[in-house]
């Protein structure tokens, strides 16, 4: 049930607002929160967005940038942000303990908490949502809510970059399932604001470092299993190996999806150390249910991509992934079965 009439109301007069997403944003997070934000700020809205913490350099260029609120650079004006604020979306995350060191100020903030999410079981934080687990990204339910309102003359050129950006990374560049003839469509009418695909693609995804170059191949020469077996490939990359090659979290971007690219793979998992826990990403085909997966690791998200982790050792937490795997052979082994 969504609350397309509930949310238009509530906008219908000038609102202070905050804007929050996940931990670690990656371009949907981003490209949804700042898409918002510039189309609100056209609405007289006091707008401002919170990251819960600092996120990649590849959407940094993204129009708004420079006035996002990052919550551990600046805690206090994020807490007074969230405190003062009428209305808080909440957006690209289900799930409230995601925005970190925010959860406790975004709960008991007074203000109205509105979700705006395409991951699978929302926990039901929020007093409103505008919710779609098919959706391709957060930032096509934003463009969905703008059209919703009668609005889509309000997208403008900088809208239609942050929301280009965010589909275009949630979609694997527009190659994923979820890469409807609808989002095609929706995608055309934010071209015809006159953003150029060729740069936003350059600007996100032409960005690799040769340190970074050095660590995927590190990766894959050193540190992929491939057990075909359950038709599973995994990374599981130690700390050292970032620290020798000068890399930051972000910079595992992607690298997942060359363990689910192997020929005979329905599943593709990376364990990483961050922040002193195992940060583990699934990647699915076929029949084979990412977020269930991830459920094991108290994580979720959607059915072909999802996150969790863990607290044990990398070693442990691929014990237990090796079990995981045993436990649901039938479903790995599968050949690729459509799903409804
Ligand atoms: P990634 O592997 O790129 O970090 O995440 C893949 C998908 O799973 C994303 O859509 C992300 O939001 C979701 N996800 C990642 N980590 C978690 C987690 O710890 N909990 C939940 N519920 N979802 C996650
Ligand atoms: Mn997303």
């Amino acid at each position: 049930m969504n609350h397309l009439t509930e949310i238009g109301e509530l906008l219908s007069s000038p609102k202070r607002i905050a804007i929050t997403t996940h931990l670690r944003p990656d371009g949907d997070a981003m490209g949804s929160s700042l898409g918002l934000y510039h189309y609100l700020i056209g609405q007289g809205h006091k707008v401002k967005v919170v990251a819960p913490t600092d996120y990649a350099d590849f959407i940094k260029w993204l129009p708004g940038t420079s006035e996002v609120i990052i919550a551990p650079d600046d805690m206090d004006h994020a807490k007074w942000t969230m405190e003062g604020a009428d209305l808080i979306f909440c957006l690209d995350f289900n799930a409230l303990h995601r925005v970190q060191d925010l959860e406790a100020v975004v709960r008991d903030s007074e203000g109205k908490k509105i979700l705006i999410d395409h991951h699978m079981d929302p926990d039901g934080f929020e007093d409103l949502r505008f919710w779609d687990d098919k959706a391709s990204s957060t930032a096509e339910l934003i463009y969905r809510l703008i059209d919703g309102l009668g609005h889509l003359d309000q997208i403008t050129f900088d809208v239609a970059e942050c929301l280009y950006t965010g589909i275009m990374t949630d979609t694997g560049s527009f190659r994923f399932t979820s890469t409807t003839p609808a989002v095609h469509r929706l995608v055309a009418r934010l071209l015809e604001t006159g953003i150029s695909p060729t740069a936003i693609y350059d600007r996100v995804m032409s960005t690799s470092t040769l340190d970074r170059l050095k660590f995927l191949g590190h990766c894959l020469s050193e540190r992929l299993r491939f057990l075909p077996e359950y038709k599973t490939a995994y990374l599981m990359v130690p700390q050292e190996v970032f620290k020798a090659y000068n890399v930051k979290s972000g910079d595992t971007e992607g690298l997942v999806n060359y363990a689910l690219g192997m020929k005979g793979v329905n599943l593709g998992v990376l364990m990483t150390v961050q922040d002193n826990l195992v940060k583990m990403s699934f990647r699915s085909r076929g029949g084979v249910n990412s977020a269930e997966l991830a459920s094991n690791f108290s994580g979720g998200g959607h059915f072909y991509a999802s996150g969790g982790r863990s607290n044990v050792s990398l070693e442990d937490t691929e014990k237990k992934l090796l079990e995981l795997l045993e436990a649901n052979k039938a479903m790995l082994m599968l050949d690729e079965l459509p799903v409804a």
